[in-house]
This record gives C-alpha cells, structure tokens and sequence, in this order.
C-alpha cells in the first residue's frame, strides 16, 4: 500500500465513516458502512461480529488508497501513469497493483483476450458519457493499440510498461474483483465471519447471516432494473454480474453499451443482456463475468466448467439460462422469461 495518504482521501475517509449504520436483526447486530465516491460507484460493507467498527474502517482506508492509485481519473494515480507513459517509459508500481495487472493478463490470456487488460484504447475512444460513435478508422487504429502482449510486467524492478503509444490498460472489468479479495483478507484478518460486500453491485456473501439462513442476492432485471430475474442463496461465494444496462448510449434506436469486443472494436453483440458469474474467487468472477458477456452463452460453457464457475445468462429472446447446480439455490418466477437450466 501506499504510504501517502492525500488530504482529500483523509477527508473523504472521515466523510465515508459518517454512513456507518448499525441494524438491529434477531439481537444480532451488524455494522453497515455506505461509500459513494470510490471506483466511481456506490458501495455497501455490512459486517457482523465483535471488531466491525474496526474493520470497517481498515476497508474504508483499503478502498481508498486503492481508488486513488487506480483511478483514470486521477491524473496523478499509477494507472495514469502507465497508460501516459505508454511507448515511452517504464513506471514504478506498488505490490498489489503489479500482482492485479500480472494476474489481469494471464486471464486475458486464458480467455483468448475476449476479456483483455489492455482495452483501454477501445473503451477511451467509446466513452459511454459522450454518447458518440466512433469512426471506423479509429476503432482500427484503437484495436492496434489493443493486445495483452503489450504489457510487459518487470516484478523484479516493481515496474510496468506499456510497449505501444496510445495503449491503455482499463481496470473497470477487474478492479472491484480485486479489492474485494483484499476486502476479505482485511475481515477475516478481523474475525469477520459474516458479512455481504457489495461494490458497485459486485457482490461477494461472507458465511451465513446471524440466523443461519444464507444470504440472498437479487439478481437484476436487465429489462426493467426496479425488478429481479430471481434470488440467489449465497454463501462464501461472490456474484458477479456484467449487463448492457448499467453504461450505455442509444442513437437511432441502437444501444451502444460499455462493453467492449476486443477483435471488433465495437460493444459486445454476442445475444446477450447480462451475464452472472458465481465463483468462490471474487477477482475471477469479475473477469469472467466480462470475458462471458463478450463470449456468448453457448461458448462460454468450457470457461465455465474448467474454472468451476456457475452462471446466470440472460438472453436478448427474454431467456434465462442459469446453471442446473443451482437448482436449490436460484428464486425464480419474472413472468418475462422462460427459464432453463444448462450443465
Ligand atoms: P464489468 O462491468 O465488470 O463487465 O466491466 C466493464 C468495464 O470493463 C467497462 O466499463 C470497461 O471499463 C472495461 N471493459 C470493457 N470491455 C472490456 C473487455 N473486453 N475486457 C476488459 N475490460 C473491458
Ligand atoms: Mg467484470
């Protein structure tokens, strides 16, 4: 971690700390920690047992810290550095952000770069707030800018460089993941035996709640996000969910979302709306939550199964394809869609 921590981090740490709730269930009480101004999104810590306050507060410092060195939007953080520096210099990085990046491109290697670290050229050039679409001369030029192999990691010097000008690596597909795993060191560094983390709709379920029962996790309607397409029963487990709900632009009818296809430059059109990824690995199921969006049901089963993961696809014909090892656990009844399992 880095040691500098900036004023406005401090500030924002103190600000963060105000949103601690506490609930009331079965005599049992949690501690709730609310964030909204890390990774660009809006968060949930809620914790049960003894050191809550404690390692709510060591979370809320991870996040930060975190955010702070990751943020694109920093122009100060150490991805802001790599991607400025790309073609030019090598950067100095710090321990977990070279270990993110290391393990980011062997599974951009594992899922054949559907999933890639380095996308982001691409993702810069559809930027989802400008609502424009961009030339094809200049998804060309983005794709040549685009490929893993363009990262070289050096652990021994702690340093990273990117071998092309204009390549950039995006961490909106795996930061979360990520953290979350550090999120689960920090509790159960802290005797945490229950709680639900939840960034940015990354959600990973920590043991049981207080009574017994496991948690339950809504998985989003892409269709009409007020609804859910059912209810998860999760425990020790994180769930993942990528969708081309939550960024997007429309022009002439045509929805233009935040998820890209590396090989074509443009937003994944693989027939699907969202894709749930169940994975006992937060940071895995993270990528592959992303990597299976762009992949497409069908041939995202073998990823699946080799990386012991279930799912939840939902297609663009109103399907839901969810694996049958979840029978016992998924809720379901959105009269919307017709339900299958898959093995
Ligand atoms: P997620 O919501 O986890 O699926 O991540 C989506 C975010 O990851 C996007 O907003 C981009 O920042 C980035 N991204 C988009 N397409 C890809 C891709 N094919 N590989 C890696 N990251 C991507
Ligand atoms: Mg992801």
């Amino acid at each position: 971690m880095n040691k500098k921590q900036p004023i406005g981090a401090a500030i924002m740490l103190a600000l963060s700390i105000i949103f601690i709730l506490s609930s009331q269930t079965k005599n049992t009480k949690y501690k709730t920690l609310e964030i909204y101004d890390v990774f660009d999104t809006y968060s949930e810590l809620t914790l049960l047992g003894k050191n809550t306050e404690k390692a709510l507060t060591e979370c809320n410092a991870y996040l930060h810290d975190a955010d702070t060195r990751w943020s694109a939007k920093n122009p100060e953080s150490e991805i802001s550095a790599l991607n400025s520096a790309a073609g030019v210099s090598e950067v100095a990085l710090s321990d977990d952000t070279l270990d993110m990046l290391e393990k980011s491109v062997q599974y951009s290697v594992y899922t054949n770069g559907f999933f890639d670290i380095t996308v982001g050229s691409l993702v810069n050039l559809w930027d989802i707030s400008k609502a424009q679409i961009p030339s094809n001369e200049s998804i060309t030029t983005a794709i040549h800018k685009t490929g893993f192999n363009l990262l070289e990691i050096n652990k021994e010097n702690k340093t990273a460089m990117l071998s092309c000008t204009g390549a950039a690596v995006d961490l909106g597909a795996v930061a979360k993941g990520y953290a979350t795993a550090e999120l689960l060191n920090i509790l159960k560094k802290n005797g945490i035996s229950s709680a639900l983390i939840n960034l940015g709709g990354n959600t990973y379920a920590l043991g049981n709640r207080s009574d017994g029962t496991p948690w339950k996790i809504g998985i989003q309607d892409p269709g009409d996000t007020s609804r859910t397409i059912g209810d998860l029963s999760v425990y020790d487990t994180s769930v993942i969910t990528s969708g081309n709900y939550q960024r997007y632009f429309e022009k002439d009818g045509v929805r233009y979302h935040h998820i890209i296809n590396p090989y074509t430059g443009n937003p994944s059109n693989s027939g699907l709306l969202s894709v749930t990824v169940i994975n006992r690995d937060p940071f895995i199921a993270d990528i592959l939550s992303t990597a299976c969006f762009v992949i497409g049901y069908k041939e995202s089963l073998p990823l699946l199964r080799e990386s012991d993961s279930k799912a939840i696809f939902v297609t663009e014909d109103n399907t839901v394809y969810y694996s049958a090892d979840l029978q016992n656990n998924f809720d379901y009844d959105n009269s919307a869609y017709e339900y299958k399992s898959f093995k």
